[in-house]
């Protein structure tokens, strides 16, 4: 059966002139399930019961069931859903004083293979259709009865290795006459695949763009991350210039501390050179320790020394707040989870 949350409003006009139903049904259905956030057909109550009756037929909610929420004593949420077919998705909510932030999984585990990150190492099963994307927000949203304002794509897997439903889960995410959630506030995370990075910058669609870096020298960077073996430092740097060209966005440049590895002052300096004069920021992340993980935490006074000496050298820098460590719900340590697991 289809989700009829997979569809945007012009694309849900389609599907109801397919049932030989008027055009403008759709942007009630729209309402009912990004406005009112109804969990059911029979609670569209201006629809016809006849209509009411065919969705039914051709159409699944994707209501998730909450198999598992955790809360941290800083109020970040984990959530574990139940995506319906016996996989299970961890989604992640985050209280800033600005507002909520959902950070959302993208595909049922990971093909990237980043060596310092929980979601590597267990079986990619499948990527996340748009519908499924949507309603980890809708989720949230009906779990604490209360508005999301920011949403990143950094929980489970690579956004951009699952383009087309990501795009438009951006954009049902953000039509107006749903649940209207600004492309400003979007963030869309990744390893780096190169092309998509120009599809991306070819979209017009104002959500903004974080790098995972993480290294400045191929060596290292390919040892943290395989990705790095198919699009090279160079490449990928080329490739944000580009997008910065077409867009004339800021990009954020994630960067993960890991002690003895990429946090001394030789890696600030070839970071410095790295973004020299470009508009960007850095986030950088003390990195989270995962099971069996060679990585680990890099010293307080090491944070502080290299997000020092990036700005002083004219680069932006600021150091990630971790929220929901103790619940395993910081960077990297999501991962995918079956039902019976
Ligand atoms: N695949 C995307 C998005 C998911 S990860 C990407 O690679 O960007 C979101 C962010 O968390 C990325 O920057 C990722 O590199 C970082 N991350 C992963 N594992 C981490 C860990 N153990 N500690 C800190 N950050 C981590």
């Amino acid at each position: 059966m289809k989700n009829i949350k997979d569809y945007n409003l012009d694309e849900l006009q389609e599907e109801l002139i397919n049932l030989g139903e008027k055009k403008f049904r759709a942007e009630q259905i729209f309402k009912w399930l990004y406005v009112e956030k109804v969990k059911t057909f029979d609670e569209m109550t201006n629809l016809s019961l006849e209509l009411r009756e065919k969705l039914k037929e051709n159409y699944n909610m994707c209501n998730y069931n909450i198999i598992k929420k955790q809360e941290s004593s800083d109020g970040t949420k984990k959530y574990l859903f139940d995506v319906l077919d016996g996989n299970a998705i961890e989604t992640v909510l985050m209280q800033y004083h600005h507002g909520k932030t959902v950070c959302v999984s993208s595909q049922i585990g990971c093909k990237m293979g980043c060596k310092f990150c929980a979601s590597t190492g267990i079986k990619f099963i499948r990527s996340l259709t748009a519908g499924e994307i949507v309603e980890q927000i809708l989720a949230v949203e009906q779990d604490i009865n209360d508005k999301i304002s920011n949403i990143v794509f950094m929980g489970i897997g690579e956004p951009l290795d699952n383009y087309d439903n990501v795009i438009k889960a951006i954009k049902i995410l953000n039509n107006q006459k749903g649940l209207n959630i600004g492309t400003r506030h979007i963030s869309v995370s990744t390893s780096g695949i190169v092309p998509r990075i120009y599809d991306l910058a070819n979209e017009n669609i104002q959500c903004t763009l974080s790098i995972s870096l993480h290294a400045t020298t191929d060596e290292k960077r390919s040892s943290m991350m395989p990705i790095n073996n198919r699009y090279n430092i160079e490449e990928l740097m080329k490739a944000c210039k580009d997008y910065i060209k077409i867009t004339n966005k800021r990009i954020s440049f994630e960067y993960a501390l890991a002690k003895d590895n990429n946090d001394n002052l030789d890696d600030a300096k070839r970071l410095v050179k790295l973004l020299k004069g470009m508009l960007c920021h850095v986030n950088l992340i003390p990195i989270n320790k995962i099971e069996n993980g060679k990585f680990s935490k890099s010293t307080n006074e090491n944070i502080l020394k290299f997000r020092d000496f990036l700005n002083e050298n004219g680069i932006v820098a600021t150091i990630r707040r971790e929220l929901g460590s103790d619940i395993d719900a910081a960077c990297g340590q999501l991962r995918r989870k079956n039902l019976n697991e």
